[in-house]
């Protein structure tokens, strides 16, 4: 498969004569298409829903786009939680997935009617020394520990990762929480991230079934949701084929229908918290080429850095690029594409293979609409860019301006400094 941008030269030109350049710009059209088709591959569960990690693109904006498909918001912080209640999303529309979490959160997540996910089982205690009385409905994270594997490929290592609760505690967790007089259970486990592969959701559903089958018989408890997390992946090399979103529907549903229907369980909704999967590929970080270095490499300078798009110095991801208007022309140049941050691993791209840049030069950089502007930081005083929303009509809104100075000082507001720096 070819990656080619969702818009074009001209377009994005017209964009940064208004809004000068790095700039992030979201696809309405494939959000909504990708939301839609979502929707579809599990209409065949009666209480399905999606609830969009907000962590992945904190932008109300976008994320009231995916409200108009029934997703909801799972949120890990307070501010998300202010986030999700400033668009309307509360109660049964709010998940909180949260670990390592303060008191204070739960109270504040409580109030607002989310639905909480308990990442441990000392947050029991917790919870109900917070609210005075547990909620009547509430959701364990599971972890099994090992590697979690498909076939014979390891996808990711669970028991290497801080989230959830054993088997032995969540059985444990849920016959406390019965005890304490809590009506209605979901179970959550999030195993592996990134997954290019239509298997991984069936495959995790599996786990996930069994053991709420084993709960139910166990405990007795009335397992109301299944909440199969985040994890499906999106292709950012050009070589991966996309995941089959439909045949990830279907693979989940004939889990359901082997494991839990035999049970007794075929009122059990399944819930998603995607975020990568929702928006990684209708995003792009455009910026421009402005300055080239000849030393021991070839080096072009962008005026975007890391701050912008932090995965590629934090993991080495990779992250396709396409020198926009060059798209055509063969990739014989080889390039390190950075930024200015005084960190060598600022970089976009190492060694790779593209048209001749020429200064001036929009690059596109690639799949930047999930954890991308959100993973952003202040680091050498660089300041975070817009966001800007590619309408379905071809016109396009700014949906976050850019910071300023005065917003990288405000935090000295209460000291003579700040009026120093802005007067
Ligand atoms: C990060 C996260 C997600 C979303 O993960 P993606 O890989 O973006 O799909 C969902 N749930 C929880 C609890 C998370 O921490």
């Amino acid at each position: 498969m070819s990656k080619t941008p969702f818009t074009t030269k001209e377009k994005l030109e017209e964009i940064a004569v208004v809004y000068p350049t790095p700039f992030h710009i979201y696809d309405e059209t494939g959000i909504r298409k990708n939301a839609e088709n979502l929707k579809k591959a599990f209409s065949w569960n009666k209480g399905f829903k999606e609830y969009f990690a907000v962590k992945a693109t904190p932008n109300p904006f976008l994320i009231k786009i995916l409200r108009e498909y029934g997703c909801g918001c799972d949120c890990s912080s307070v501010t998300e939680l202010m986030l999700s209640k400033a668009i309307g999303a509360v109660g049964d529309d709010v998940m909180f997935s949260s670990n390592d979490t303060p008191a204070s959160e739960f109270k504040y997540a409580n109030d607002m009617g989310a639905i909480i996910n308990l990442d441990d089982i000392t947050h029991i205690d917790i919870l109900e020394k917070t609210l005075g009385k547990l909620p009547k409905k509430l959701s364990c994270r599971y972890n099994p520990g090992g590697l979690f594997k498909i076939s014979n490929s390891i996808m990711d290592n669970p028991g290497d990762a801080k989230y959830g609760m054993t088997t032995e505690q969540l059985f444990e967790a849920f016959k406390i929480l019965k005890s304490k007089g809590v009506e209605e259970f979901g179970i959550h486990a999030f195993l592996a991230s990134n997954t290019v592969t239509n298997e991984y959701y069936p495959t995790l559903a599996k786990t996930l079934f069994e053991v709420a089958v084993k709960l139910k018989n166990g405990t007795g408890a009335h397992i109301t949701f299944i909440n199969l997390s985040g994890g499906i992946g999106i292709p950012y090399r050009p070589d991966q084929t996309p995941n089959d979103i439909f045949e990830i529907g279907n693979g989940v549903r004939s889990v359901y229908d082997r494991v839990l229907v035999p049970a007794g369980m075929d009122d059990v909704a399944i819930y998603t918290e995607l975020g990568r999967f929702m928006m990684g590929p209708y995003g792009a970080l455009v910026t421009r080429a402005i300055n080239q270095k000849h030393t021991h490499k070839e080096y072009i300078g962008v005026d975007a850095c890391a701050v912008n798009l932090m995965r590629p110095a934090m993991y080495g991801a990779y992250h396709h690029i396409t020198v926009m208007g060059k798209e055509n022309e063969p990739c014989d140049y080889k390039y390190d594409v950075t930024g200015s941050l005084c960190e060598n691993n600022d970089k976009f791209a190492i060694d790779r293979m593209l048209p001749k840049v020429d200064m001036g030069d929009l690059i596109y950089i690639h799949d930047t609409g999930a954890h991308g502007f959100a993973m952003g930081y202040n680091y050498n005083g660089k300041l975070k860019s817009a966001e800007i929303l590619l309408k379905e009509d071809g016109s396009f809104e700014l949906i976050r301006r850019a910071e300023t100075p005065e917003d990288y000082f405000r935090t000295f507001d209460c000291f003579d400094f700040y009026k120093k720096v802005t007067e």
